[in-house]
């Protein structure tokens, strides 16, 4: 019925040092834990209660700023866990889908990593770095603010996320003070190809272009 904390794939520790087990402990149990519950009570009594969230944000311009705010928080962070992992970093596998579609939408890996980590550098105080998969397949960059996402209803270019990267102050302030961008580039040691490859494929509805 309502939402409910998933769970951490993985230990706190898992992702140090890139990033360190008390960041992941408060992130987890203190900011994504408080979107979850902001979120049951802002829909409970209300007719998106049921909806999935994916729903919820599809239509998000007509729901309340307690909505917007925390099932965002809920969805993104959500996401967030599963795209990393211990065994991450590196570049997707020359076979996998998402590897093929970097190529073809970006060029090379190199300038996917660029345009992402400029994203993510450049977003104006707290909010978000994504890579999506827009209605046509194809790979975009975008960045969004405070806990809004691209599967909400209130962007120029609307997308499934398959990757993202969270850039709030509270997601590396505590290892990395105001180095944003050590952070960001930290991340690419954990990300989780084989998650997003899926996400990718799932973002698809299973068919590949390739
Ligand atoms: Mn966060």
């Amino acid at each position: 019925m309502a939402f409910k904390l998933p769970e951490l794939p993985y230990a706190y520790d898992a992702l140090a040092p890139h990033i360190d087990a008390k960041t992941m402990e408060i992130h987890h149990t203190k900011h994504h834990n408080g979107y979850t519950t902001k979120l049951n009570n802002a829909i409970a009594g209300t007719d998106l209660e049921g909806k999935s969230i994916e729903d919820i944000l599809a239509s998000i311009s007509s729901a309340s700023t307690g909505v917007r705010n925390n099932g965002g928080g809920f969805y993104n962070h959500s996401l967030f866990w599963t795209v990393m992992s211990p065994d991450g970093g590196g570049e997707p596998g020359a076979r996998t889908n998402i590897h093929k579609a970097i190529m073809r939408d970006f060029g090379s890996f190199e300038n996917f990593k660029n345009e992402f980590a400029a994203a993510a550098k450049t977003r104006f105080g707290s909010g978000w770095a994504w890579l999506c998969v827009d209605k046509d397949d194809k790979l975009f960059v975008c960045s969004t603010p405070n806990q809004d996402n691209p599967l909400m209803d209130i962007n120029d270019h609307n997308g499934t996320p398959i990757l993202g990267l969270d850039v709030w102050e509270h997601a590396y302030y505590l290892n990395y003070q105001n180095r944003r961008p050590d952070y960001v580039e930290a991340f690419f040691n954990v990300i989780n190809w084989k998650e997003v490859t899926q996400r990718y494929n799932d973002a698809n509805d299973g068919a590949s272009d390739f």
